[in-house]
C-alpha cells in the first residue's frame, strides 16, 4: 500500500498541465505500454532527466505511431512544439543559422512526447557555451552477438585509462546494447581540441590493446571487438540522454548505474520506464551521489 500512496504522489504529465493527446496510443506493444504511460515517465523523472536534458542542443527520436512504426531524428524546431520547447540559433558548417531546439523546463520534454518523441539526445555542450563541450563521451558499441561482460571489461578498462590521465568518468547503460563512457568537462576547451583529443585517445588504445578495441566504424571491423565511437565528440553529434526513454523494445532507458555495481547487470537494456521509482531511489543513494559531476579540463599533450 505505500508503494502505491508513494506512487500516486509523483508528479505525472497532468499535474505539469501538459495535455497528452490520444493518451492509450500503444508505443511499446510488447509490454501495452502507452503514450500516457511514457509521458508519466519524464513526468516522474523530471528532476533527473532536467540535470543533463536542460539547456543542450537537443535531437529527438520521434516515432508518432509508437516505436515499431515510423521513427525519425529531428533537430530543428520548426516552431511546432508549442511555448515549453525552446530554440537557440546555432550557426552551421556552411555559415547560415538554424534554431535548434532545447529543453529548459520537464514541460518541454513532455510537449514533444505529446508530438510523438520518445527518445531525447543532446550536443555536448550547452547553449550559454555551444562552441565548448562540457562533456565527452565515449559510446562503446560491442560487434554483434558480443557478451555483455566484454562490454563492461572495457568499459572499466577505459576508465583506468582516463584516470591514468586524471579524468574521472561515469559509466551510462544505454538502454541498448553499450554502455557510454561519459566524462564530465570544464567547458574550457572547443569542439576542434576535444575531438582531436577523443580521435587521438581512441587510436591510441585500440593500437595498444586490439584484442579489445576498435577506432574503426565499419562493422567488418569490428570482428569480436568493441568500437569505440569517439565520432560523438564532434561539434553537432549528439548521444542519448541520461534517463532518455529508448525507441527499443522492452521500453529501456538509458541509465547512470556506478562503476561499483557494474557487474551486476547483465545487459545495457536493464532499466526501462516502469522502473521511475527505483530510478528516483537508485539517484539519491549513496553510490550514485555526484554522477556525471566534475570540474576538470582535458590535459594538453
Ligand atoms: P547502443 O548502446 O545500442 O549502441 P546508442 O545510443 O549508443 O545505443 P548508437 O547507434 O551507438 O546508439 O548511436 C550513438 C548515438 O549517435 C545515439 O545516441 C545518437 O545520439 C547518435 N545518432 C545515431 N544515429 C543518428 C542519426 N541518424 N541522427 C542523429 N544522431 C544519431
Ligand atoms: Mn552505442
Ligand atoms: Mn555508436
Amino acid at each position: 500500500l505505500k508503494k502505491a500512496e508513494k506512487k500516486g504522489e509523483r508528479p505525472t504529465a497532468a499535474s505539469f498541465g501538459i495535455e497528452i493527446s490520444s493518451p492509450d496510443r500503444v508505443i511499446y506493444p510488447e509490454l501495452k505500454l502507452t503514450k500516457l504511460d511514457l509521458a508519466d515517465y519524464y513526468a516522474a523523472v523530471d528532476p533527473l532527466f532536467m540535470i543533463d536534458g536542460g539547456n543542450r542542443p537537443m535531437t529527438l527520436v520521434r516515432c508518432p505511431g509508437g516505436r515499431t512504426g515510423e521513427c525519425f531524428f529531428q533537430k530543428h524546431d520548426k516552431g511546432m512544439f508549442g511555448e515549453h520547447v525552446k530554440q537557440v540559433p546555432i550557426k552551421e558548417k556552411d555559415g547560415s543559422t538554424e534554431d535548434y531546439l532545447y529543453l529548459d523546463d520537464i514541460r518541454g520534454a513532455l510537449a514533444c512526447v505529446q508530438m510523438g518523441t520518445i527518445e531525447f539526445h543532446g550536443w555536448g555542450s550547452r547553449i550559454d557555451k555551444v562552441e565548448h563541450p562540457d562533456r565527452l563521451v565515449f559510446d562503446l558499441d560491442p560487434d554483434v552477438g558480443l557478451d555483455f561482460a566484454k562490454v563492461k571489461g572495457a568499459a572499466v578498462r577505459l576508465r583506468a585509462i582516463l584516470q591514468d590521465l586524471g579524468l574521472h568518468s561515469f559509466p551510462l547503460l544505454s538502454g541498448g546494447k553499450g554502455i557510454h563512457v561519459v566524462v564530465p568537462l570544464d567547458a574550457s576547451r572547443d569542439w576542434p581540441t576535444v575531438k582531436s583529443f577523443a580521435d587521438r585517445f581512441s587510436r591510441a588504445i585500440a593500437e595498444a590493446e586490439p584484442e579489445t578495441f576498435t577506432a574503426n566504424i565499419r562493422k567488418v571491423e569490428r570482428k569480436g571487438r568493441i568500437f569505440i565511437d569517439w565520432l560523438r565528440n564532434q561539434r553537432g553529434a549528439t548521444a542519448v540522454m541520461p534517463y532518455s526513454a529508448r525507441a527499443r523494445e522492452g521500453a529501456p532507458v538509458a541509465a547512470p548505474v556506478a562503476w561499483s555495481e557494474l557487474d551486476d547487470f547483465g545487459s545495457g537494456a536493464h532499466f526501462s520506464i516502469r522502473d521511475a521509482d527505483l530510478l528516483l531511489e537508485r539517484a539519491a543513494s549513496k553510490a550514485l551521489a555526484g554522477w556525471g559531476q566534475a570540474k576538470q579540463a582535458l590535459p594538453d599533450a
